[in-house]
């Protein structure tokens, strides 16, 4: 093992290397983690093919409906076909429709921590797949994957967009094409973490822009944005206002993991 390790290493020094942009590295890690035994995500045991261990697997909480059909929240009980949320019907969000594949916890956390701190890119394809199931009937009606986007300052002291990275594994398993320069962010924000929901709204007021040589990959065209993590959605929120004042013609939400307390219904 320590041989293999030496080896990477080597492979990995030459001063060229050094110059490769952050992009470029962090794919060839995760090219060189293929050759590796793969870490379980969540655990970090040894695991055969894809990255979660049997065990982290069965923890996953996959959100199924009965759930919110706007907002995508799962409902404790089936209220029938098309009720809403309290949450939707009281505070409607900009975008038509939100799915997630799987609910913020434990185990989703250590994912989406691998993926987006760790270089843990092998874990992309997996983790779009079950996005694109979660989201078959968005991505049925869909033109183009807008990725949520980072500010350059961030995004230059990550390397890579995660959300960008996901938006490339749905591409790759649903076919709808990835519209990158459809939106910018344009302020760097703070963190969302510890924000109230109207500290959360002001903080990405105004901070996606549809730059000029977006506006045709926006105006008339069905987009569905890809994030990570939705918490209180003020994030989304803030990108399908700037979709939509650009003339999209409908916007929903595909997300990884999604932060849910069981909906009450409007019932
Ligand atoms: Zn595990």
């Amino acid at each position: 093992m320590g041989d293999v390790f030496g080896e990477l290493a080597g492979i990995a020094s030459p001063p060229r290397l050094k110059r490769a942009t952050g992009a470029v590295r962090a794919l060839l890690h995760a090219a060189l983690d293929l050759a590796l035994p793969r870490l379980c995500a969540a655990c970090r045991e040894p695991v055969e093919g894809e990255g979660l261990c049997p065990a982290c697997w069965s923890k996953l909480s996959f959100i199924t409906r009965p759930y919110c059909e706007q907002l995508g929240i799962p409902f404790v009980y089936d209220p029938g076909p098309g009720i809403l949320s309290m949450e939707a019907i009281a505070d409607p969000p900009a975008y038509n429709r939100a799915r997630a594949a799987v609910r913020f916890d434990e185990i989703s956390r250590a994912l989406v921590h691998a993926l987006k701190y760790g270089d843990r890119l092998d874990l992309a394809p997996m983790m779009g797949r079950w996005i694109s199931q979660a989201g078959r009937e968005l991505l049925a009606e869909a033109d183009a994957l807008v990725p949520v986007p980072l500010h350059w300052r961030r995004l230059w002291a990550r390397r890579f967009n995660q959300s960008a990275v996901l938006a490339a594994a749905i591409a790759a398993d649903s076919g709808v094409p990835v519209a990158a320069a459809a939106l910018k962010r344009v302020k760097p924000t703070a963190q969302q973490v510890g924000l109230s929901r109207p500290e959360r709204a002001a903080n990405v007021q105004g901070a996606f822009r549809v730059p000029d040589e977006g506006k045709a990959a926006v105006a008339g065209r069905r987009l569905v944005l890809v994030d990570d993590v939705l918490t209180s959605g003020a994030t989304v929120d803030g990108c399908a206002r700037a979709l939509i004042r650009t003339g999209a013609a409908n916007v929903d939400v595909l997300i990884f993991a999604r932060v849910a307390d069981p909906g009450r219904t409007s019932i």
